[in-house]
Order: C-alpha cells, then structure tokens, then sequence
C-alpha cells in the first residue's frame, strides 16, 4: 500500500504560505503568486523559450478559454469529463434578477441561475492551437511547429501544492508526418532533460499515461503506455511525496489530426505531438531542492535562469 503523502503536502504547502511565496486563496489548488515566485516562473519561463528557438517556432498565445466546441471536438469531453471547466453567465430577465436577489438574501445556491456561454476554460495549453493549424488548409512540408504559453484549468483540487487547479504550462508543439513527429519527440526527450538538469534538479523520466476517466479509461490508458505514447519527465518535489511529472512528452498520433481534419502536403491525416513544460511545479521543485532563499541558490542554476 502507497504510505499516506498527505502530511507531507500541507508541511510544505504550510511553509510556502509562511514564506510568501504562495498565497492563499481559500480554495485548495488556488493560489496567488508573490513577486519573487513570478520572477522565477518567468526566467524558466524564458530558459524553456531559449532552448526551442533555434527551431524558430511560431509563437501564439491565448487567453485561458476556449470554445466548448473546441474543447468537445478534441475529444477532451469524451476522455476527461471530470477535469474540464465552463463558464456560465447570468442571461436571464429583469424577473430571473429578482429570483436572484432572493436567492442571494436567503443564503440560496444562486449558481443555478447561470447557463453556459459557449466559453470554456484550457485544459491543456495545445487545445488552442489544433484548429488555427486546421482553418490554415494543408500543411507546407516541413509542417508546423508552434511555442505557445497559456493558463490551464482542471478540477482537481489538492492540498498538494503542485496539483494546482489553475497553473500556466509552456509548450511546443509539432504537427506533420509521423517522421517528423517522431523526431521531435526525440530531441525535446534530450533537450528537456539536460535543461532541468542544468537546474540541479534530479531527473527521471518514465512511460506514463493520460487519467483517462471510468472504466474504458483503464484500457485507453493501458493502450497509450503499451505503445509508448506518453514520457513524463518525473522530479521529487514533496520529500516523502511521490514524484511529479514536471514535464510531459505527448505523441497524439493521428488522434488531433483526424478531429480537425489537419492534412499534410501529400494529403495524408497529420500526426501531432507537444512537449508541455508545468512552469510552476519546477518552480516550486527549485524552492524544494535549492531553498526559500534565491540568493542562496547554487550560482550554475542562478546562471541558466539568468537570475
Ligand atoms: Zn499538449
């Protein structure tokens, strides 16, 4: 049996609070940033845009929404319907607004006065970039290659600091032949490891799977890591906790590019992969391994984040 981590979660999300570092929110998974947890999101932040440049990717961001069309269409829905998040809105009438406001005098749930406005919040910080590629017609031959930087939401609160629910992933991602995928894969596996290396942080990486839900989860998951679809690279962050997949290493196979009709240049379904680095739980493997103190970080990892 897994020993109980819970203890270990809430004695470091304690002493993140009590440095500052987090701030609470009263919401497990919700938390403010303090300037110097920002400072270090945004120099990794630019080490991980640095060691993807000289692809000379096409650089996009979004807003932490997406269509609930999009998100439906790519098949998140239908995989994780426990995750997602949408965004509701009063709409009603001057007669719903006084329902309302004796819902709100009375202590009521008032939440069911809402209905959905078509918006719904990222999952992952790929989903955006699926359907742009597809409006654009078919692929030149080299493909498409994308940086992209946003907000993501999944219900999934958490004592564990570093299961956040809302919390910011960078990812590239490539979208072509099955060849060209393949290698991309391969060189961010390299590239990955050596820049979370080069930040003095132990490094694992291993075969892993999506938490696909329900009982037809179990074999989709099963399936994914019999053919080797996910690697995550895995860093200790709570001492007694088990590890965290700071970043993931995803093949898509042709699963994006049967949804969004993406066609290569010889007209065949498109493959697709990403690399999604988790911004805030390296940062906070870099305040679990190296300390509170920025100043007291060895100088090679001050160095790589230029801080
Ligand atoms: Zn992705």
């Amino acid at each position: 049996m897994k020993e109980d981590a819970t203890p270990a979660y809430e004695a470091f999300r304690d002493e993140l609070l009590s440095h500052g570092l987090l701030i609470s929110m009263g919401v497990d998974g919700l938390y403010g940033r303090s300037g110097t947890f920002e400072h270090v999101v945004e120099c990794l932040n630019a080490a991980i845009g640095a060691a993807g440049d000289p692809d000379e990717p096409e650089i996009m961001r979004f807003p932490p929404g997406i269509g609930s069309l999009q998100l439906e269409k790519s098949g998140y829905v239908r995989n994780f319907p426990n995750l997602p998040g949408t965004v509701a809105s009063f709409a009603g009438s001057d007669q719903d607004h006084a329902a309302l406001l004796v819902r709100l005098a009375n202590g009521e749930d008032w939440t069911g006065t809402q209905r959905p406005t078509g918006v719904a919040l990222t999952p992952a910080a790929c989903y955006g970039v699926y359907p742009v590629i597809a409006s654009r017609g078919r692929l030149a031959a080299g493909g498409a290659l994308v940086d992209v930087y946003t907000w993501c939401f999944r219900h999934e609160p958490s004592i564990d600091p570093a299961r956040m629910q809302m919390f910011r992933q960078r990812e590239h991602v490539r979208i072509g032949s099955p060849e060209q995928v393949s290698s991309f894969r391969a060189l961010w596996l390299g590239r990955a490891r050596a820049l979370v290396e080069s930040l003095g942080l132990p490094v694992a990486i291993e075969v892993a799977n999506d938490p696909f839900f329900g009982r037809a989860g179990r074999l989709l998951a099963a399936n994914q890591r019999e053919q080797s679809l996910k690697f995550e690279l895995l860093v200790p962050i709570v001492a007694e906790g088990p590890r965290t997949a700071c970043v993931s290493f995803n093949d898509h196979r042709d699963l994006f590019g049967r949804a969004w009709a993406i066609a290569t240049e010889t007209g065949d379904t498109a493959h697709t992969a990403c690399v999604g680095f988790g911004v805030e739980r390296l940062t906070l493997a870099l305040f679990r391994h190296h300390g509170f103190a920025l100043a007291n970080w060895p100088g090679s990892v001050r160095n790589v984040l230029g801080l």
